[in-house]
């Protein structure tokens, strides 16, 4: 059945990469499926959202004459009643359904069976696809195990050519009207769940001040009088914006907010600006000049936390001239609209300290062209719970500043200045997906079908996120990712600053497990303060335990914070980036000089924690007995394993498609990895990358013998929901049948079957 599915869904890419009308394209699949599915008929329905009806959109078997003319309203006939009750009605002979329509004309008199499922995407019904048959007998649940796989293909097929009608329809109205500039929907990997709404704030390294012209004014008092106005604005929104990032982030320091202030304190800036407009020039100018004039001063300091300033004063500069411009069209930018607007950032590469330069707490969504789904601003989206669209190319050129902008994240879309059927739509599903997400928090054991317990811990990168380990029924956290607290500082965080910090998290935890990871810092993750040099492969340079055997004082810092903060906690260490043995050892020599330094000096401290590696360099795998003499346990870290494994570049949106733990080739190593733990009761294994969250690699992994997994909160219950449908023993068939595969679809499409079968739903 499986080479079945393959070849349809082979033959349905080929009609879309063939043909370019949507219609012809329905037409060819009907054509297909009904050849293929030895079916007399084979119908598709679409709805239609404006007209609130199901229409027949292409047939092979019935009448053709009637596509676009038979109209059914929901739960009118079984093809109404499968959509409106987004079931598969599945029955011998229609005509004793008691919904069942007979159509006039269409010449199904003589078929018996009839099969209708509802073409579904992300819980949205867009339209029903149906099978008949002469002889009286039900599909069987092969066939419809075969149509249920191939349904979502069509279904966002459907979705598509609704976007370009919709695309179609607002380039007719802009005809009409000029006024209104067209919708663009911008596709990119979606790395949080949700929908968001907001105005657009572009945020880029692009240089406003040089599309600035300079311009004279011949009225000086009036613009001084705007620039001050425009100044005690900037005070008070900046010091508001940092009050409500420390409260976010409470790692941060609050002194970069200092920094912020300090400027719009200066006063030798500001008096180099009042100069230039007392000469005659416009605020614009003047507050353009004087930045020139202090980024060149800048340029020339050696230190780079100087240049670095450089930006700030820029973004400080920015934000007056901003205040400045929305005075002078006569918008109001009341308090009240400050705190209301809800926005989405749309920016080329996000780092954890721009997130400082941004209003965090209005931050609605995040859209960014750089990056896929492991991404570290990914991860940070996740941290901060934010609906985020990655890799989305082109998104600055087609957006301007407050577009009105729909982020839909179940069907990786960012709809720019939405057409009005398109925000309709979503009125809905953001009503759907809040029923969703209460369906989170339930409090289900994480017990598998025959009683095997499984341990789902938390990742987390900050203290804010604690909040969501219960909420979503994590048991401890499974890596604690250190690097953000000293990405958004501007310079090393001292000892106590961390010890406050890693303390705050056991307090939280409540004596469940904690794995704290030492900093893993480099390639896409630099620390702005340690000097790294431009590297041709980053990714394959001076990162993680490569960075901190060289810079020893560092390590110990942090260990020190680690282990003074653990003293009454379940404490884990986990060292990042192994790839030799040797660094293992040295790693653990400088935690014990730690230790023993921290004894001698009698500084409470914990004694009795786990040491970890992760596992995330090939190398490491065929040489595992060799790196367990040095360590209690490993966590499996997919995205870097994955990453240095298919040789695809983790954050490059252009290989994203390449970067699948699905395949079996990935799936296969992991049973590899498993086997050097079988009967090694002092040896446990982990498994914390993206990997881990992913509900149809889930079977596959408890297959494989790992029951101790780490993953994002929000994905837990998704994650607990289907383990529980499985045993030990499925789960590990499952894996089994892997051996005889090659492509990551095939893999999908094996789990996806064992879902249908279990009634677990597929997305
Ligand atoms: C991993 O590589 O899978 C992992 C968990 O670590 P990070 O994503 O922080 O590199
Ligand atoms: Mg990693």
């Amino acid at each position: 059945m499986l080479s079945k599915v393959l070849t349809i869904l082979r033959k349905i890419s080929k009609i879309i990469a063939e043909n370019e009308d949507q219609a012809t394209i329905l037409d060819e699949i009907v054509k297909v499926l009904a050849k293929n599915l030895d079916s007399d008929v084979c119908s598709i329905y679409v709805y239609d959202d404006d007209k609130e009806h199901l229409a027949l959109t292409a047939t092979c078997g019935l009448n053709a004459e009637l596509v676009g003319k038979v109209k059914l309203k929901p739960g009118e006939g079984i093809t109404g009643t499968a959509f409106k009750s987004g079931e598969i009605i599945n029955v011998a002979n229609a005509e004793t359904h008691p919904k069942f329509r007979f159509i006039k004309g269409s010449g199904e008199e003589k078929f018996k069976s009839f099969l209708a499922i509802p073409l579904t995407v992300s819980g949205r019904c867009v339209g029903v696809l149906n099978l008949q048959k002469i002889n009286e007998e039900p599909f069987t649940p092969s066939i419809t195990d075969v149509v249920r796989s191939v349904c979502t293909q069509i279904a966002n097929l459907i979705i598509s050519s609704k976007m370009l009608k919709v695309l179609a329809d607002s380039d007719a109205a802009r005809v009409e009207g000029p006024k209104r500039r067209k919708q663009v929907v911008i596709r990119g990997v979606s790395v949080n769940s949700g929908i968001a709404i907001g105005a657009a704030a572009t945020y880029t390294k692009h240089d406003y001040f040089a599309d600035i012209k300079i311009e004279k004014n011949h009225m000086p008092a009036k613009e001084l009088l705007l620039f001050e106005h425009s100044l005690k604005t900037a005070r008070k929104e900046t010091s508001e914006l940092g009050r409500k990032a420390l409260a976010l982030i409470s790692e941060a320091d609050a002194s970069i907010f200092d920094v912020h202030i300090l400027f719009l304190d200066d006063k030798t800036l500001l008096d180099a600006i009042r100069q230039k407009i007392n000469d005659g020039y416009n605020v614009e100018s003047s507050i353009k000049m004087v930045n020139d004039d202090y980024q060149q001063r800048f340029s020339r300091l050696q230190d780079q936390i100087f240049r670095d300033k450089a930006m700030d004063l820029k973004d400080i500069l920015l934000r007056i001239i901003k205040i400045l411009v929305s005075i002078r069209s006569g918008e109001s930018r009341s308090d009240e609209l400050i705190a209301e607007e809800r926005q989405i950032v749309f920016t080329n590469e996000l780092l954890p300290s721009d997130l400082f330069r941004m209003p965090i707490d209005r931050i609605a969504g995040i859209v960014c062209e750089k990056g896929g789904a492991t991404a570290h601003v990914a991860i940070l989206a996740k941290a901060l719970n934010i609906p985020a669209i990655l890799g989305a190319k082109d998104a600055l050129a087609n957006v301007r500043e407050n577009d009105e902008v729909i982020l839909d994240c179940h069907a990786e879309n960012v709809y720019i200045r939405p057409a009005e059927n398109v925000k309709n739509h979503f009125k809905d599903l953001i009503q759907l997906s809040s029923r969703e997400s209460e369906a989170d928090y339930s409090d289900e054991p994480a017990v598998m079908a025959d009683g095997k317990e499984l341990f789902l811990r938390g990742n987390i990168s900050l203290i804010s996120e604690t909040s969501f380990l219960k909420r979503y029924g994590a048991k401890g956290i499974g890596l604690y990712r250190t690097e953000f607290l000293f990405m958004i500082r501007e310079y090393m965080p001292a000892e106590d600053a961390q010890y406050q910090v890693y303390s705050k998290i056991f307090k939280e935890v409540k004596g469940d497990e904690v794995t704290i990871r030492v900093l893993d810092i480099g390639a896409d993750k630099p620390l702005p303060y340690l000097n790294f040099s431009k590297e041709d492969n980053p990714v394959l340079g001076w990162r993680g335990i490569r960075v901190l055997l060289a810079n020893k004082d560092l390590m110990k810092t942090q260990l020190r914070a680690i282990l003074r903060a653990g003293v009454n906690g379940s404490l884990k260490i986990l060292f990042p980036m192994i790839s030799c043995v040797s660094e293992i050892i040295e790693a653990r020599q400088v935690l014990a000089e730690v230790e023993s330094e921290l004894h001698a000096k009698d500084i409470p401290h914990s004694d009795n924690y786990k040491v970890g590696m992760m596992l995330e360099v090939p190398s490491v795998i065929f040489a595992l007995d060799d790196f367990l003499q040095y360590v209690d346990y490993m966590s499996i870290g997919t995205n870097d394993l994955l990453q240095y494994t298919f040789a695809v570049d983790r954050g490059n949106e252009h290989v994203a498609g390449l970067f699948n733990p699905l395949h079996p080739s990935f799936l296969k190593m992991l049973r590899f990895i498993t086997k050097s733990f079988i009967g090694r009761k002092d040896k446990s294994l982990t498994i914390c990358g993206e990997m881990a969250a992913n509900i149809y690699a889930a079977p596959f992994i408890v297959g494989a013998g790992i029951s101790d997994l780490s993953m994002a909160p929000k994905s837990i219950p998704a994650v607990r929901k289907v383990l529980r449908a499985f045993t030990v023993r499925e789960c590990e068939e499952l894996l089994a049948k892997v051996s005889t595969l090659q492509n990551p679809e095939a893999a999908e499409w094996l789990v996806k079957e064992s879902f249908a079968q279990k009634g677990l739903k597929s997305v």
